[in-house]
């Protein structure tokens, strides 16, 4: 899926160039059954799968156990959800500083909470729509601050006055043309989702728990809990 865009194009050049580097991880090789299990059933009840907190957190783990030439890097993880932080271009230029970012891509009815309260840094949504999957969502993340890093564009003047160049910049600037930054709200967020483990232990003495409520079976409760839950 991802392959076929980042193959292509300002993209490709860039990699060729050594400017960018992108690469992919499949969730499956860190799953720890023999069926190369990701997801699960919910917890309390309700439609879909939802992708388990465990082979996430263990994808992570291997990755920044990872040896690279810069012991500081900048790193960020990004959760990709449709209830997230609206992306924007401001956000562009700013993790385009960044050395490194990961993306978590969900699937089916999302991702088991605890990836966003312990594990993500920053959750995004591209959009107030929902997708099939985070690919795509992190394909745009990918696309929008590449163009930031220098030399990925052929001629750095586009950026300058560019959509979504704060006016505020431009007039500064003595310049004419540019639009405000655009501002969209999410009508109404999904709420939270948690599946199996009940208890997930990254490390010694560290328990992260699913909500009691979910388990209690009390569909009346777990239903109220849902509604206040949503953000
Ligand atoms: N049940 C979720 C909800 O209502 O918010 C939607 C899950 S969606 C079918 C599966 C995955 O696609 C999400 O976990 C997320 O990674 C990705 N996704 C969908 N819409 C997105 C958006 N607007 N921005 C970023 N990621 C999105």
């Amino acid at each position: 899926m991802l392959d076929s865009y980042i193959k292509e194009s300002i993209l490709a050049r860039a990699q060729k160039r050594g400017l960018i580097k992108i690469t992919t991880h499949n969730l499956r090789d860190y799953a720890s059954d023999k069926h190369k299990m990701v997801d699960d059933r919910p917890f309390g009840g309700g439609a879909g799968m939802v992708l388990k907190v465990e082979p996430i957190f263990k994808a992570l783990m291997a990755l920044k156990k990872q040896k690279t030439k810069n012991k500081k890097q900048k790193t960020k993880i990004l959760l990709l959800s449709a209830k997230g932080k609206q992306f924007t271009h401001e956000m562009a230029r700013r993790f385009s500083k960044l050395d490194r970012i990961i993306f978590i891509c969900g699937r089916y009815e999302g991702v088991d909470e605890r990836v966003a309260e312990y594990i993500a840094d920053e959750e995004i949504s591209i959009g107030p729509y929902v997708l099939t999957g985070g690919e795509l969502p992190s394909m745009v993340v990918i696309d929008a601050v590449s163009r930031h890093i220098s030399g990925v564009l052929g001629n750095e003047e586009s950026l300058k006055e560019e959509s979504f160049v704060p006016y505020s910049k431009l007039q500064a600037k003595g310049q004419k043309s540019g639009v405000g930054v655009r501002k969209l709200e999410i009508a109404q967020a999904e709420y939270p989702h948690y599946t199996r483990p009940e208890i997930f232990k990254p490390k010694k003495g560290v328990r992260w728990s699913v909500p009691k409520i979910l388990l209690s079976g009390d569909h009346q409760r777990i239903s109220k809990w849902r509604k206040a839950a949503r953000s």
